[in-house]
């Protein structure tokens, strides 16, 4: 019988046994900021260096346990929190302030990483034949070793398990470091599934990232760093890490931009993905649309039905079944879009306000923000270089494509991009020029296949892309000849 939400609050994981700290921050509900939704814990130096001990001793085992004893045992903990989603969708809705479909499909998606990532690491893992040397040669496959998990506070559940759960199935032991915003819901399916693995293969501290964060990048023992968060931090990390030769694995900002082109089809469902490509968890996704360039032709009736669709968003609580988009996650994501926003005004830029509030009576309660579409803005304003990290959008005409992929270009960022027209061999030829790890045609969301992803170039991130649900990220191969 499986404990449903086994307390989680204030404590953290180290070679299998749950310790508790003194020293603890509060988790607030962002929509309802005076309701306390737990506590994490805030670790030291010393607890990250006993968690990488933990997680070296634990590597001589696990590394050599066979491949189809890890696909069990992943498979077997698969099964475990697959009977716990419910109970865990409106801890997730209370701490990020997702709304609960949002936070179900996560939930659901992580489930899905490590069946699927088990069957995976089954066909994968076998040696590789290659033909036509004067030797037989074949190519195998080893762990590297302790495997560091930094995750951010947008999407904690997903972005955790993308990178802990192959890394494990590989054979490496984890040291994961959730957000401090929302880690409950991370910490409590992780202490669903960590007893089917043995101790030290999964270990967790919570806390800062200057002190937590700084000190498990710079062990020397720690091979891989699998980071998803900002471009600023991951640049740190590179520069921490490089006390000895890790392996990273970089997941960074993005300032997507969506090309409308003068023969686009926007109808209804076109118009309906374009909405939840930048509104999808408030805007708070690195691959949302952040920029929207339309060709002049297009530009008032794009406007006009963007502004009609946003008029359907209804604004509150996640808990909510009506709510359509939830509250921004923490104070300073609010602050840090509302200020971007009335600078933006400043300069002249139009604001339209749109959707619906769920509950006026409860507004100030929570970070709550109603979607803006923002024109008369140009490219080079502030909100446009920025990633917004918010529900609030530029849309920008342009006269002529070429200048439009310039514009699109024209940013540090490169992870995603999207191109809407009726034409896809222009699609194609658009996407080989524009400067992203993937590029959409005529929608802008996530790879449904697990087993694919394409993160993101220039400061997006290290360019790795992975056909094999991320396992390829976390191991060596190796030449063996005979
Ligand atoms: P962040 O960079 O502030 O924090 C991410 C994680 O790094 C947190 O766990 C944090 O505690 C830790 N951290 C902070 N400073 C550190 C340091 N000096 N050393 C080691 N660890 C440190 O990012 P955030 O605000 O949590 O998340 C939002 C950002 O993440 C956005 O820029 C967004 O685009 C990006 N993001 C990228 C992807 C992707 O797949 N490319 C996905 C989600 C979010």
């Amino acid at each position: 019988m499986i404990s449903v939400f086994p307390e989680v609050s204030s404590q953290y994981l180290i070679g299998g046994e749950w310790k508790t700290s003194s020293k603890i921050k509060e988790v607030r509900n962002p929509a309802k900021i005076t309701e306390f939704v737990g506590e994490v814990a805030l670790c030291s130096e010393t607890d990250v260096t006993q968690a990488v001990d933990a997680a070296e001793n634990a590597f001589k085992a696990w590394s050599r346990t066979s491949v189809d004893e890890r696909a069990k045992r992943m498979k077997e903990a698969a099964e475990k929190l697959s009977t716990v989603i419910e109970e865990h969708v409106s801890l997730f809705v209370r701490e990020n302030g997702k709304t609960m479909v949002e936070a179900k499909k996560d939930l659901l998606r992580c489930v899905e990483v490590m069946s699927k990532g088990a069957d995976t690491l089954l066909e994968w893992w076998k040696p590789v034949h290659v033909e036509g040397q004067a030797q037989k040669v074949q190519i195998r496959k080893r762990p590297r070793g302790v495997t560091a998990v930094i995750s951010p506070w947008n999407s904690p559940m997903i972005l955790t398990f993308k990178r802990a759960i192959p890394a494990i199935l590989a054979g490496n032991t984890v040291v994961i470091k959730p957000a401090t915003y929302c880690p409950l819901t991370v910490m409590s399916c992780l202490k669903i599934i960590e007893s089917s693995f043995p101790p030290g293969v999964i270990n967790i501290v919570t806390g800062s990232g200057s002190v937590v964060g700084e000190a498990l990048c710079g062990d020397t023992r720690v091979r891989t760093i699998a980071f998803t968060g900002s471009t600023e931090t991951g640049k740190k990390i590179m520069s921490l890490s490089s006390n000895s030769v890790k392996k990273l694995y970089m997941e960074l900002g993005g300032n997507d931009p969506a090309l409308i082109l003068p023969d686009a089809d926007l109808n209804e469902a076109a118009i309906k993905r374009i909405r939840l490509g930048i509104l999808r968890a408030s805007g708070q996704v690195c691959s949302a649309i952040k920029r929207v360039y339309v060709h002049e032709s297009r530009y008032e009736e794009f406007v006009d039905k963007l502004k009609k669709e946003f008029e359907r968003v209804v604004v509150g609580s996640g808990i909510q079944p009506d709510t359509t988009m939830g509250p921004l996650n923490n104070r300073s994501q609010f602050n840090f879009v509302k200020e971007l926003l009335e600078r933006s005004k400043q300069i002249g830029a139009q604001v339209e306000s749109i959707g619906q509030k769920l509950d006026s009576a409860s507004w100030e309660e929570g970070y709550f923000m109603l979607p803006s579409i923002v024109t008369n803005l140009s490219h080079d304003s502030e909100l446009v270089r920025a990633e917004q990290f918010g529900p609030i959008i530029p849309v920008i005409p342009f006269a002529d494509l070429d200048e439009a992929i310039e514009m699109a270009n024209d940013t540090e960022f490169g992870l995603r991009a999207s191109v809407w027209t009726s034409n896809e061999t222009a699609a194609i030829d658009i996407a080989d020029r524009l400067e992203a790890g993937a590029v959409f045609h005529n929608n802008h969301t996530v790879f449904q296949n697990l087993r694919l992803d394409f993160p993101g170039i220039k400061e997006s991130g290290l360019s790795q892309e992975t056909r094999w649900g991320g396992l390829e990220l976390f191991t060596d191969c190796y030449g063996f000849a005979d």
